[in-house]
């Protein structure tokens, strides 16, 4: 088995050398560690090796990790479902939440951010599939959502997330990507500028990064399978 250390080091020059095969300024996709249902350890020893930045799921374990890691300068992202009950505690806990798909999460986000914290990053949820997902905002609904958002003066909205449906074929796997970048340049055009694209995971990562992603979301290929 392969150590934390060495997967974060080969995801980095896989990062790096992907984002210069298709054209992307260098440094522009940053490896964002998903660390759910992986142990405190384990994001201790990714730390060690470099990571700042990681990714929870699920509310409660994101608060307990980031108790017992609070001697560690990490940056928490929330890459959940999140709900109105649970705002508070994201607001107070976090620096980025990639799930934003309504208008109230968004609202009470922004309402209960702390006064002494910076403003809460936030990222879209885009619903690409249509149907077939329950989760993320349809197309059609997003410039109304993300010129709201835009007014919040406690939520900097930096850009949209996608989870696409699984799918093994790399040039299907870049049709949804692409589709998503191309929101974001109709966005650009209505006058709502975004700097990030939320998209790829361990199995889609090279698909994401052709078409410009910013932030690679990766938990299986640092941490090995999941415990639970
Ligand atoms: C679990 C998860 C990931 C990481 O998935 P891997 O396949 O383990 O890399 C990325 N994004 C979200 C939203 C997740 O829930």
């Amino acid at each position: 088995m392969t150590s934390i250390h060495d997967n974060l080091q080969t995801i980095g020059v896989n990062i790096q050398k992907t984002t210069q095969q298709y054209h992307h300024p260098p440094g522009s996709v940053k490896l964002l560690a998903v660390s759910k249902r992986h142990s405190v350890n384990k994001i201790r020893e990714a730390y060690e090796a470099g990571q700042r930045s990681f990714g929870e799921n699920y509310v409660q374990e994101l608060l307990e990790k980031k108790e017992q890691l609070s001697d560690l300068d990490i940056k928490w992202h929330f890459i959940g479902p999140l709900q109105s009950n649970k705002t508070k505690k994201i607001a107070e806990a976090v620096d980025w939440v990639h799930t934003i798909d309504r208008f109230k999460i968004a609202k009470r986000l922004n309402d209960q951010r702390p006064e002494n914290l910076p403003k809460l990053s936030a990222c879209i949820q885009v619903n690409i599939s249509g149907e077939e997902s329950k989760s993320g905002i349809l197309i059609e609904e997003l410039p109304i959502l993300a010129k709201k958002i835009n007014e919040l003066p406690r939520l900097k909205l930096q850009g949209l997330m996608v989870i696409p449906a699984p799918e093994k074929n790399i040039d299907k796997q870049r049709i949804v990507f692409a589709k998503v970048a191309n929101i974001k340049k109709d966005l650009y055009q209505q006058g709502i500028e975004l700097n990030t694209l939320s998209m790829g995971m361990s199995d889609d990562m090279e698909a994401a990064i052709a078409e410009g992603s910013t932030i690679v979301r990766i938990g299986t290929a640092i941490f090995g399978t999941r415990e639970n």
